[in-house]
């Protein structure tokens, strides 16, 4: 295994999942901040090609390890271990059912090694949780003491269920062994480096448009979802790991909901794409609506919220789309 530590007494910590689309942007802005960053992930949705760019800084390592087996004992003897970040878990639908099994043992079983490290190293530690918790919400929008309508039986529970039960190990740890725990629920994100085959219906419907390709519209296209560019979420992230608040769930979201029809028609206009639209049947427990409540979010993050308009984020991806 390649040496895990860097010998001097720069703070050191540990992304997993971090060759994920998040993750990956993740590990770039903490190596920024001057950290010392292992990213463990085991490629399952994630891929070197999106950390490629960081190998070439010392302060960079890489681990390929799945987060439902025991972490090696080199992890736990990382010194100067202080924070942890738990992204692991296949975050599109279309991804998590393949082996839905296996999704929920990473939230579960995964989560429960990533706490048992965090309260052994003394780190804090933080779960990316997600607005899925609340399922297909009756209510609009949606805060963090609404508790949510999930189905526990459906094929999308795999994920739903597997991120609610790691926000109750998050907080069991937190008031039984004292871990330092945050929680963020996250709402639809984008940007850079979402793998365009993985089926979330932005990337998508990128590379449809690119490629003239008709646009897959699921449903009638009524439904809505709130969605926010990499970098929001990236200063969200950064302040509640840097606030007082273990354990409290906080949503991380852009309140500007768009339609999944109008997320088409913006896409269209800004690639000047001449592709069709074409309408199939609505996935089984698939969400009717999503916008985040942020009250929570800019009162105990120093004003934290979005900045980047859903436009504007398109424009960012689709350029960096064309990049690649
Ligand atoms: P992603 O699929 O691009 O990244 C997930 C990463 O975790 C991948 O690199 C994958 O290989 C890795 N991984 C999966 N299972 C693993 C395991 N058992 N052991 C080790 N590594 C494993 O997804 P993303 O969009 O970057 O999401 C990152 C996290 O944020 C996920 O936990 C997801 O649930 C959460 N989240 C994302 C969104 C979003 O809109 N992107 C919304 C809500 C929550
Ligand atoms: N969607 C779509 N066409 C696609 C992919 C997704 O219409 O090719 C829809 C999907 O049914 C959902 C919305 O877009 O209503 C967001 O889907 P995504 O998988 O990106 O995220 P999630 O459902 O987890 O919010």
């Amino acid at each position: 295994m390649t040496n895990l530590m860097c010998n001097d007494r720069q703070q050191h910590t540990i992304v997993l999942g971090g060759a994920g689309f998040i993750g990956s942007h993740l590990c770039r802005m903490l190596l920024k901040e001057g950290r010392h960053v292992l990213c463990i992930d085991n490629l399952s949705t994630g891929s070197l090609s999106n950390i490629s760019s960081l190998f070439a800084n010392p302060s960079f390592r890489f681990l390929r390890h799945d987060i439902t087996q025991p972490f090696p004992s080199e992890v736990s003897q990382i010194e100067f271990l202080t924070e942890i970040y738990n992204l692991a878990c296949p975050a599109s639908p279309l991804r998590y059912q393949q082996d839905s099994v296996h999704t929920l043992l990473t939230s579960v079983i995964g989560s429960i090694n990533a706490l048992n490290l965090a309260s052994y190293t003394g780190s804090r530690i933080l779960l990316a949780s997600t607005s899925e918790v609340y399922g297909d919400p009756e209510i609009s929008p949606q805060s963090e003491d609404y508790h949510g309508s999930v189905n526990t039986t459906g094929p999308r529970s795999c994920y739903d269920e597997g991120k609610r039960a790691a926000e109750t190990l998050f907080s069991d740890y937190y008031r039984q062994y004292g871990t330092d725990t945050r929680i963020i629920r996250i709402f639809n994100t984008y940007g850079p480096n979402m793998d365009s085959e993985d089926g979330r219906v932005i990337p998508t419907f990128i590379n449809q448009a690119l490629h003239g390709m008709p646009l897959t519209i699921n449903g009638d296209g009524s439904q809505t979802r709130s969605f926010m560019y990499i970098s929001d979420l990236l200063s969200g992230i950064r302040r509640v790991m840097d606030a007082d608040i273990p354990a409290l769930p906080v949503n991380l979201g852009n309140p500007e909901e768009v339609s999944i029809n109008q997320l088409a028609d913006i896409i269209l206009q800004i690639t000047g794409s001449n592709s069709e639209v074409s309408y199939r049947p609505l996935p089984i427990d698939d969400p009717l609506q999503r916008c985040p409540d942020i009250v929570r979010a800019q009162k105990l993050l120093k004003n934290w919220q979005p900045t980047i308009s859903i436009e504007r984020g398109l424009r960012l991806t689709i350029e960096s789309t064309k990049l690649h």
